[in-house]
């Protein structure tokens, strides 16, 4: 159906027919009996053959690290000088602040929560848990995870809008002013799920505002760090950098994995930080666990090698990844295109599509995509507590399923949304 004026212009008769005929082709959709899942940022069966070589290694009983640590046995808390050095320039860290952790940067992150809580950061007064109450800063639309761990522990998140170019600093500025606030989620790179990149200036004002709280702390989840989509390989400003020249060493904790790189569950996590920040946190790891497993560090440098080898592996991704971003973001312009119902960005890297709709018609759209076979992460899930106050975004992940099935979900999706939001307009 060519989509001819904005919604908000058709008569009323041109708004029913409209509805009729994308209500029409949902049911033909229906017809089809499918079953579909866009729901989670999970990489496909074909990424995770990229680096099928990788479970080989290291193998033949190659278990030597360049210090001649057997990798092996117990030790070594901070990682191999190897892994550190191979990923330094991804964590924008020298070698010697980069401390290699399990599988996941989320189990990094939330353990760094808890031990703030439980034991204060450097700077820190008395734990947070001392404090009557702990506020995080929360850019939303953002990772649901983080907000998760928030909830969990009871730190109370307050939503920031988002620019296109990273948080509303304005109103990120003028929050922390208050002493309550003593940490901020950032995922600077293509975030999830707006796919933006913060900008220089965005960074600057991060590193340089004055916080009430002395020990406020950027959570840096640099999870999409080098997963471009295209040639326009976006950077940003060196946040520990820029911290410290701002007179703010420790304000940053920097995260990162390789979960999107080699294999989701069985890749390695990163903490990058201050030398202070980088002791306390090893200080506090050393209890946890006698060291990380090296064995699985050793396979990461033998696959990768270097910085061009990592860069070279992620082109393959790029490769499986880019066409289903393509159809996404070409089914949503072939439907919403000229409704005036609906923005999105066209993601440049990361994994997420973000689609803000007409007020009401996410959780409209979840519910007619789901009557067609396809499930969609929930609407609100992208906001701190799961609720979208406008009921208006939407996460879509079309990394997981195969590119035919992403065109059709895409399609369904389009007329989905298209459906939901004429409706919001009719009502
Ligand atoms: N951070 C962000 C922003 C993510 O989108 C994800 C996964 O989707 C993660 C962290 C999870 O990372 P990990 O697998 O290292 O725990």
């Amino acid at each position: 159906l060519p989509v001819t004026a904005a919604l908000a212009d058709l008569s009323a008769a041109d708004l029913e027919a409209f509805l009729a005929k994308t209500r029409a082709d949902l049911d033909a959709f229906k017809a089809r009996g499918l079953k579909l899942d866009m729901t989670r940022g999970k990489p496909s069966p074909e990424q995770l053959v990229f680096a099928e070589g990788m479970l080989a290694l290291p193998g033949n009983r190659d278990h030597t690290s360049e210090a001649n640590e057997d990798a092996r046995n117990y030790g070594n808390l901070q990682g191999l000088a190897e892994t550190r050095k191979l990923f330094a320039g991804t964590m924008g860290a020298p070698a010697e602040r980069v401390v290699v952790g399990g599988n996941a940067s989320l189990a990094m992150m939330h353990d760094v929560i808890v031990w703030a809580l439980l034991k204060g950061v450097p700077g820190s007064a008395r734990p947070w848990s001392k404090e009557e109450e702990i506020v995080f800063l929360c850019p939303a639309p953002g990772y649901d995870r983080h907000f998760a761990i928030c909830e969990e522990f009871g730190i109370r998140m307050i939503p920031v809008r988002l620019t296109g170019e990273g948080p509303d600093m304005d109103q990120v500025e003028e929050l922390v002013r208050d002493p309550a606030v003593k940490g901020m989620w950032c995922v600077p790179k293509y975030s999830n799920p707006t796919a933006e990149t913060y900008s220089d200036e965005t960074v600057r004002r991060l590193a340089k505002m004055e916080t009430a709280a002395p020990d406020f702390r950027l959570f840096w989840d640099n999870a999409y760090a080098v997963h471009h989509l295209t040639d326009a390989k976006a950077e940003i400003l060196n946040i520990l950098d820029e911290c410290a020249a701002a007179g703010h060493p420790d304000r940053a904790f920097v995260f990162a994995s390789t979960s999107k790189m080699t294999v989701a569950g069985a890749g390695l996590a990163f903490f990058a930080s201050s030398e202070a920040n980088v002791k306390w946190q090893q200080a506090r790891a050393g209890k946890q666990t006698i060291g990380p497993d090296k064995l699985n560090q050793l396979r990461h440098v033998r696959f990768l090698k270097d910085e061009a080898g990592l860069a070279a592996h992620m082109d393959k991704h790029r490769g499986s990844l880019a066409p289903k971003f393509k159809a996404v973001t070409d089914a949503l312009q072939a439907r919403l295109g000229g409704l005036g119902a609906a923005t999105w960005i066209t993601p440049a890297g990361g994994y997420f599509v973000s689609v803000d709709l007409a007020p009401g018609a996410a959780s409209r759209t979840v519910a007619l995509a789901k009557e067609a076979g396809l499930a969609l992460t929930p609407a609100g899930a992208t906001y701190p507590y799961g609720k979208d106050p406008q009921d208006s975004n939407l996460r879509l992940a079309p990394s997981f399923p195969t590119l035919a099935d992403v065109k059709v979900a895409s399609e369904i999706i389009a007329v989905c949304m298209a459906l939901a939001c004429a409706e919001a307009e009719e009502a």
